[in-house]
């Protein structure tokens, strides 16, 4: 695995090196299996995995699951699969949830020292009460019960005693903090839900501010890296490491989130696009969860060296979304084969070509990379090429087929366009033309030159193939759009996917999910492993040729 070049956080972890403070580096990556990974999860696993390797840690990979409503076990793991994909290995394997006794310990910990209480204020007057960043907080009316008391509706809180929402217990800080996250944050909730690892055994839960830090100390976390949001919320983290006396006191620091144009990247939104029937699933090839990268088909090799590119630093403007379509075509270009496809078939026949006869043609399979070899084109009398590599009234300046006009067809013959065959509404069903024998290619024929040189695949062994093509599932705002009230939802790309029934090279039957392919003028494709079956080849779109994003 490539490492990462310098950045801030590598800074930190050299100087706690030497200073001996820390002998070896521990990194976790903490997801919340409430959803499905997405690119900006791939930043946080690479950095966290890429810089404990750097300096031969380790890294855990930890769920963050105490919140029993939103997590589920589809989630974790489908985590599981997407971080091995991305070619990462986690030491140790944890779940915030088995840690949840030991967190119980802490807040009796807190209520014995007089640094937390039971609170019976609802939600909205906590709120209330928080204050503002100009106003300083109030105090709650029961934020001086006696430890004893305390204790007793702590413990009772845990029986089941009491309703949802009924009482929370409450750090006891400063509700006059000018960081509102001091002012007595809630750090466990009532929540009569069943968890997926720990069944009915909790009805109380913690809060993230709480259970976080408790989860880094308990695992000896040196570096706990998270996103610029979390900023704020430092003097809290370290507050619970130091007031709970856990052992080790791992530091927080902040990174910028990913962010991607034309896309969207929290798992509620992407959790709303599946859920509300926009896409058709996690791994929906538009989606930019790992799942739908890998499925479009990107790579590994494609996702990492796009995301280090991106850096690390403290800033979060939005990355264009052309830059990871550079990687993908920089990774595939001299891995896969070449081939052809026709996305919407024009039947040619080429009527001086003996009828019956099926020859087969010579063509490299990556002509930029000779050992990948040879691989044979059957030509016949009668072949599929693209309905717009023919017009029957071009443009000036038009190079490809029209009434007269001759062009190459890839890796064989000139052809001539004689005569074009219509239906009865007139529409241009087949064409006629004739070949001159002398120009196959290959034999270096000098003859005459044509300008266009257009694909196409033999007819009577074509394999049928259906072509599904991707734009962006979002569109960003435009400078005109200013309308505030519009969600996200608002900008979905009713164009998004087009499919198209087409044909391909006979060597392509027996093709297998998830192979690759460039197409001759068409861009790379992916079999796609959900729609594919014995009797039907789907190929996805992952990316055009041209592109005209320079790094
Ligand atoms: P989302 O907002 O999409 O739900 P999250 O931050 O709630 O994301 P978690 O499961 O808590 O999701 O994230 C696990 C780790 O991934 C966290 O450390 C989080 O900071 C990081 N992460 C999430 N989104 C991004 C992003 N866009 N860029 C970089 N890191 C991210
Ligand atoms: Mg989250």
């Amino acid at each position: 695995m490539d490492n990462h070049t310098s950045n801030f956080i590598k800074d930190i972890m050299i100087k706690d090196l030497e200073s001996g403070k820390h002998e070896k580096i521990i990194t976790r990556f903490p997801p919340e299996p409430n959803g499905y990974l997405h690119i900006g999860h791939a930043k946080s696993i690479i950095i966290n995995f890429g810089l404990a390797d750097d300096f031969n840690g380790k890294t855990n990979l930890r769920f963050d699951d105490t919140n029993p409503l939103k997590e589920d076990i589809e989630y974790v793991n489908s985590i599981k699969e997407d971080v091995k994909w991305l070619g990462f290995e986690w030491d140790d394997l944890f779940f915030a949830s088995d840690y949840f006794e030991e967190m119980y310990k802490r807040a009796v910990l807190l209520i014995k020292k007089g640094l937390a209480y039971v609170d019976d204020l609802s939600a909205d007057e906590i709120r209330e009460y928080r204050g503002t960043l100009t106003e300083p907080g109030k105090e709650s009316p029961y934020r001086d019960r006696s430890i004893e008391e305390n204790l007793d509706l702590f413990e009772r809180m845990r029986n089941g005693e009491f309703a949802n929402g009924e009482k929370v217990l409450r750090a006891k800080i400063d509700m006059k903090s000018p960081n509102i996250n001091l002012r007595d944050p809630v750090i466990y909730r009532i929540s009569h839900a069943t968890h997926h690892n720990t069944g009915d055994k909790w009805c109380i839960y913690p809060m993230y501010a709480f259970a976080h830090p408790l989860e880094d100390a308990i695992e000896d976390v040196t570096h706990s890296i998270c996103t610029v949001e979390f900023e704020d919320q430092r003097p809290l983290y370290n507050w619970v490491v130091e007031q709970c006396e856990m052992k080790s006191q791992p530091q927080q620091i902040e990174f910028g989130r990913l962010n991607v144009t034309n896309t969207v990247m929290s798992k509620r939104k992407l959790k709303q696009l599946v859920d509300e029937g926009f896409v058709d699933g996690w791994d929906d090839p538009r989606m930019p969860t790992i799942s739908g990268m890998r499925r479009k088909g990107f790579t590994p090799e494609s996702i990492r060296n796009f995301v280090r590119e991106t850096g690390v630093s403290k800033g979060s403007g939005a990355v264009d979304s052309q830059m990871l379509e550079h990687f993908v075509r920089e990774d595939l270009k001299l891995k896969v084969p070449r081939t052809m496809g026709i996305l919407n078939p024009l039947k040619v026949v080429i009527t001086n070509y003996p009828e019956g006869q099926i020859e087969l043609l010579d063509a490299e399979i990556n002509p930029e990379v000779p050992e990948m070899g040879m691989r044979k084109i059957p030509f016949s009398r009668e072949i599929y090429i693209e309905q717009d590599d023919f017009m029957e009234n071009p443009p000036s300046k038009y190079f490809r087929l029209f009434p007269g006009n001759e062009v190459r067809l890839k890796h064989a013959y000139f052809i001539k366009c004689e005569e074009v065959v219509k239906n009865e509404n007139g529409e241009v069903v087949e064409l006629r033309c004739t070949y001159d024998p002398q120009t196959k290619s290959g034999t270096g024929f000098t003859g005459r030159k044509v300008k266009g040189t257009i694909h196409w695949v033999e007819a009577t062994n074509a394999v049928p193939a259906e072509f599904r093509l991707y734009e962006p599932l979002i569109l960003d705002k435009t400078e005109e759009d200013n309308d505030e009230d519009k969600t996200f939802l608002d900008h979905v790309n009713p164009h998004s996917l087009e499919i198209l029934q087409g044909y391909v090279e006979p060597n392509m039957r027996d093709v297998m999910p998830q192979d690759k392919f460039q197409f001759f003028r068409h861009g790379y494709f992916n079999v796609d492993p959900k729609h594919t079956t014995v009797n039907k080849l789907v190929f996805n779109r992952i990316v055009s040729l041209k592109s005209s994003f320079k790094l």
